[in-house]
């Protein structure tokens, strides 16, 4: 029998995208799923897609009511939370000089205020069932800078650094807390993106969902000595730039 059967989980932004995706690796591993998005239709038409093993629940990630909503229908659905994966995100383009404060804020709320309430929210949750595994998906925004998007790295850097506090808080109970730092991955949220984003990467393509998911699985079922760590699936972006010198040029 699975670890996790008879546990639920959650998956953010698990409509569509990289929390689709793992919303169907975390089923795979009997796990019962919450999908839980703002997108009725998309997220109705992902949990239908994974049969009895999940169901998806309306949430905007900045509402407390809507989490209390979620967690409680996670556990009377599938049984006590076990895995909180903080996967919803937006990005919005403009330069320090340029983005609306109102939009600076609403990246914040949402990429970074959302996984904090749900964190907050859920670890009593988590600790009274002995523990359990929160993933919050970050991204090389959150190891490196990029320009104009100025409030969605400070929100994935945020992140991070979160992670990393509420993994030194729960270690003694048995809550392992990571995060997933994502290159570019062929989602919606990338798809106005052209291929100069992955021209100096070792592997210069795109990522897709599933390589996402397979690093959260691995995460939720097979670290079970990680905790505050980072794990990176970016095609190699983050470990520098291949630069076509004149040397080797005609080879
Ligand atoms: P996506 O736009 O395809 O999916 C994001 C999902 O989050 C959508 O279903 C959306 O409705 C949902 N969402 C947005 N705001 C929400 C809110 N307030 N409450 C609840 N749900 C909300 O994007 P994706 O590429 O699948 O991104 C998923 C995560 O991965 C994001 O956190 C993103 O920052 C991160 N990421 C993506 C990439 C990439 O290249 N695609 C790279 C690095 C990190």
């Amino acid at each position: 029998m699975s670890m996790f059967s008879g546990r639920s989980a959650i998956v953010t932004g698990g409509a569509r995208g990289i929390g689709a995706a793992v919303a169907a690796a975390l089923a795979k591993e009997h796990l019962g799923v919450v999908v839980a998005d703002l997108l009725d239709r998309d997220g109705t038409a992902t949990a239908e897609s994974l049969g009895a093993h999940a169901i998806f629940r309306r949430l905007d990630v900045a509402d407390e009511d809507g989490w209390q909503a979620v967690i409680a229908d996670a556990e009377a659905m599938f049984g006590p939370l076990a895995v909180l994966v903080n996967n919803a995100g937006i990005v919005d383009f403009g330069g320090v000089e340029v983005e609306p404060p109102v939009m600076f804020r609403h990246v914040l709320d949402v990429n970074l205020y959302g996984p904090w309430l749900g964190m907050h929210l859920a670890g009593p949750y988590l600790r009274r069932a002995g523990g359990g595994v929160v993933v919050n998906i970050s991204s090389t925004a959150g190891l490196i800078g990029y320009a104009d998007v100025g409030a969605y790295v400070a929100s994935k850097w945020g992140l991070r650094g979160l992670t990393k506090a509420a993994a030194l808080e729960w270690g003694s109970s048995n809550i392992r807390v990571c995060s997933v730092h994502p290159g570019p991955i062929h989602t919606p949220m990338t798809a106005d993106m052209d291929d100069s984003a992955i021209a100096a990467q070792p592997l210069a393509r795109f990522g897709e969902p599933e390589e996402v998911a397979a690093m959260v699985r691995f995460i939720v079922t097979e670290a079970t000595f990680s905790t505050g760590s980072e794990f990176i699936v970016d095609g190699g972006a983050t470990a520098g730039q291949v630069l076509h010198m004149p040397s080797s040029a005609g080879e």
